[in-house]
């Protein structure tokens, strides 16, 4: 079934019975596509060149003796190979994105507008500083913004996506430790966890502990205290968590972490559901990480880049990273590149990057936080919330919803796979819903929910889009409760039906090589 075996065979007749085959194996507008070294050949270029006279060539020993065998295609079928792949991509501009934790929401068009101003665009980091005032003013606003709805001191904007963002916090934390001639070696972190925060703990040397759940999902506080000492450095503590509830003991936890001499590290993923109606400066958080590319919009995904700010208390400001931008009293604008011992930043543990940070989240951030307004931004906590409950009480009498009982979510609701039908799992909801048109939810996270399923719709879906995403699921829910075995070899309609997902992860074939060769290597 690849392009390459095209053409009519005889024996064809029988499978055209088939209504499903076809001779190219295309589907209507459903291409196949080969890899692009299978379509090209290594005697074919896309660009006609004369040959170089002869000359005697000055690169001695080091000259090319074998073909270099790179793929020749000509530029049609170079712009057709990649645009027909594009179109296998799920992407936030074709559907719902349902996945939990990820906050995939729409990215409004102004945004990009403005992002690809080239005063903005084209700028170079060492450019001079008189040269990029609007940029510097553009960074500051957007810190400004960022102090603001968090309530906290001071922000670090060059962490470039949420996990770095935990190592700066984790950082500046150790550092202010060590000031105080402290070697505290252990981080608490929540069974309910992200991975990146007990893989951050690690990295930064520290010891990780967990922090047992209560009945109700959330941070169980009495064993917490009994667990604080001198040992403890540092508590990582998302909220609101990855069971989608908020963590109402907050601030009692941040004041009994405060009083065994240690810090609060709040995980800042889920600000999405928060923001604009809750400060985290007030509930005692120390340093949290703002994932741009979540709360503020911005694209993400399939290794686009991130953006991660961490936002610091007045305790731990003096040893934030450095570069920051500083306003002069004359109005301009100035990158501080050096810690002197006047500087707000005395402390400072050293840089998280060369430069400054992604300009391009910082520009498409500050579009999104200045067109929504301070209502607006609170607006999007609320959508988002309500959205999510929408989600969870649409399904809850068809799937199980473990923390359902104990009161509404925050932006994204949890199901767990209880009561599906003997050999059915959370897999094979998840397979049928990209028959159904959807990139599936969130799967098996968080951990601490058997078959966990994590919906996160955000607040830029509107109702009749959830109604519609509600009804697939529920659809695919009646069926693994009922055992229909179709559901056992979903996806049916998708142009690849189910890989071995283990051998894929565990001996990854990402080399290419000509057939023969790969046989000759088995
Ligand atoms: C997304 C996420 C992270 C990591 O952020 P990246 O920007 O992907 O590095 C950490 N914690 C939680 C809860 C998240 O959802």
């Amino acid at each position: 079934m690849s392009i390459n075996q095209s053409g009519w065979r005889p024996e064809m007749a029988e499978e055209r019975r088939d209504t499903t085959v076809t001779a190219t194996g295309n589907k209507a507008l459903m291409l196949e596509e080969a890899l692009i070294f299978e379509i090209g050949d290594t005697h074919t270029t896309g660009v006609d060149i004369a040959d170089a006279a002869a000359s005697a060539s000055k690169l001695g020993g080091l000259e090319r003796k074998a073909e270099i065998g790179l793929p020749g295609l000509s530029e049609p079928e170079t712009v057709r190979h990649y645009t027909r792949l594009s179109r296998q991509n799920y992407a936030i501009d074709l559907g719902l994105f349902p996945l939990g934790s990820c906050t995939m929401k729409h990215n409004p068009r102004l945004n990009e507008k403005v992002a690809r101003l080239p005063g903005f665009a084209d700028i170079h980091p060492l450019a001079p500083i008189q040269c990029v005032q609007g940029a510097l003013e553009l960074i500051d606003q957007l810190a400004h913004w960022l102090v603001t709805l968090t309530g906290m001191h001071s922000v670090a904007m060059s962490p470039k996506a949420g996990a770095h963002g935990e190592l700066c916090g984790i950082l500046a934390i150790r550092a202010a430790l060590e000031a105080r001639g402290d070697t505290r070696k252990v981080v608490l972190v929540p069974e309910s966890a992200h991975g990146t925060n007990p893989a951050t703990a690690a990295f930064a040397g520290y010891a990780v502990d967990n922090i047992p759940a209560n009945q109700d999902g959330r941070v169980d506080l009495a064993a917490l205290k009994a667990r604080l000492g001198p040992d403890v450095a540092a508590v990582m503590i998302t909220n609101p968590n990855t069971c989608g509830l908020f963590e109402r003991d907050m601030k009692a936890i941040s004041d009994a972490v405060h009083a065994a001499g240690a810090f609060v590290y709040c995980d800042g993923a889920n600000f999405n559901a928060i923001v604009g109606r809750v400060r985290p400066g007030d509930l005692g958080v120390d340093a949290m990480h703002i994932n741009l590319h979540k709360t503020f919009s911005t694209p993400h995904g399939g290794g686009g880049p991130g953006s991660g700010p961490v936002v610091f208390s007045q305790a731990l400001t003096p040893f934030a990273p450095l570069p920051f931008v500083e306003k002069a009293a004359d109005g301009s604008f100035r990158l501080v590149e050096e810690e002197t011992a006047e500087e707000h930043h005395g402390q400072s543990f050293g840089r998280m990057v060369a430069f400054h940070g992604q300009m391009g989240m910082f520009t498409r951030a500050l579009s999104y936080i200045l067109s929504h307004g301070a209502d607006g931004l609170r607006q999007v906590a609320e959508d988002a919330v309500l959205n999510a409950n929408y989600v969870l009480r649409s399904l809850d009498d068809v799937l199980d919803a473990p923390f359902g009982p104990s009161g509404p979510c925050m932006h994204e609701a949890l199901f767990s796979d209880a009561g599906l039908a003997e050999g059915f799992t959370t897999l094979d909801i998840a397979k049928a819903l990209i028959d159904e048109g959807y990139h599936p939810m969130t799967m098996y996270f968080p951990l601490v929910v058997h078959g966990a399923m994590l919906i996160e719709p955000t607040e830029t879906e509107s109702k009749a889009a959830l109604d519609q995403f509600v009804m697939a699921l529920r659809s695919v829910a009646e069926r693994a409760k009922t055992g229909d075995q179709a559901l056992k070899s979903a996806p049916h309609f998708a142009p690849r039906r189910r890989l071995d997902e283990t051998l894929a992860a565990r001996k990854p074939v990402l080399v290419w090589k000509e057939p023969a060769l790969a046989e000759a290597a088995e």
